[in-house]
């Protein structure tokens, strides 16, 4: 049951916003050498480091161009 409720947190833990008590708690749980947990804090890595990507502007072709404002005019 504890690996459930530090499941949700990892992200929030990795930026830095739980709160002290909290960021404790998921420290002390990893430190348990937790698995499951560990293989967790993996994929929140993986999605925080992801979601600090800075996003890159789609780019049409001019055939997509054409097309999409074709299909907006149709509207
Ligand atoms: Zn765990």
């Amino acid at each position: 049951m504890v690996c459930q409720y530090l499941e949700d947190t990892f992200e929030l833990y990795l930026l830095g916003a739980l709160s002290r008590d909290d960021s404790a708690s998921v420290e002390s749980h990893l430190g348990t050498g937790c698995a499951t947990c560990r293989e967790q804090l993996r994929d929140a890595g993986l999605t925080v480091y992801l979601l600090c990507q800075p996003a890159k502007p789609a780019r049409l072709n001019p055939k997509q161009k054409s097309h999409l404002f074709h299909r907006l005019r149709e509207k």
